[in-house]
């Protein structure tokens, strides 16, 4: 059975002692709540992800990190290598947002190389993509998301999928308050979930953990969770706070 995923997207926010105090907060609101099929996972920003692995470390709670570079190593200045994020405990890693993407130009060529660096170095990757808005309004946002798709994952090997978590995260949802409609997003899990299924197989396509992505909140989670194809969510906003993130993995 695919295990439930909700990651928090801590993007460039908190300081180390915000770090601390949040990572403290969302100790005490997981408390009760049973997670046995869903990993919980946080992604400070680098320069904090070693005290976060430390502070997490008799929890539940995994560290990722928002983002590795392709090379072993190198003249890359102001770049992290996986080996340098696998020594300080973390070993899961989110690819592709629409930020990185949109700000520091990766391209889907790119993310491929970062994948298999992740993926060849035993990480789990959360891989985000979707549709701006444009693409939406002129309906071609299941093609654009089969186009980042292919181009970034299908040249992986089945097996590696095993380490691959999927996040759908149209570009206008995020950070917009405006949510996709849980049917909105249904649709477009139950037509990647499709995809997996036709380029690989069914049996692969039912493994892969497929999150959604894009204004989640306590008060919308629920509803979007309830769907048969969303199994979790990327979260951002409601990420920095301890109560609004332990409410929206409560909702799971
Ligand atoms: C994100 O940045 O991945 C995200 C989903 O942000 P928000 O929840 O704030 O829309």
């Amino acid at each position: 059975m695919r295990k439930k995923v909700v990651a928090g997207n801590w993007k460039m926010n908190n300081t180390l002692v915000e770090t601390k105090q949040l990572i403290k907060g969302l100790k005490k609101g997981l408390k009760g709540i049973k997670l046995k099929d869903t990993r919980v996972i946080i992604a400070p920003t680098y320069v904090n992800l070693h005290q976060a692995v430390k502070k997490t470390e008799k929890s539940k709670i995994e560290v990722a990190a928002q983002n590795v570079h392709q090379a072993k190593n190198g003249a890359f200045t102001g770049e992290i290598s996986i080996d340098m994020l696998s020594d300080i405990g973390v070993n899961v890693v989110i690819l592709g947002h629409s930020e990185r993407r949109a700000y520091f130009n990766e391209t889907d060529s790119a993310l491929a190389e970062k994948v298999n660096t992740a993926i060849g170095k035993g990480f789990d990757v959360i891989f985000c993509f979707g549709e701006q808005l444009e693409d939406r309004q002129a309906n071609n946002h299941f093609k654009v998301v089969e186009e980042q798709l292919k181009n970034a994952l299908f040249a992986l090997r089945s097996e590696a999928f095993k380490n691959i978590i999927l996040a759908y995260e149209p570009v206008w949802a995020i950070g917009t308050g405006q949510t996709a409609t849980a049917e909105e997003a249904q649709e477009m899990h139950e037509f990647i979930r499709g995809l997996l299924a036709k380029e690989y197989s069914k049996d692969m396509a039912e493994g892969v953990s497929i999150l959604y992505g894009g204004s989640v909140k306590p008060k919308n989670a629920e509803e979007i969770f309830s769907k048969p194809d969303v199994d979790g969510g990327l979260i951002g906003g409601a990420s920095l706070k301890a109560e609004d993130f332990s409410a929206i993995v409560k909702s799971i």
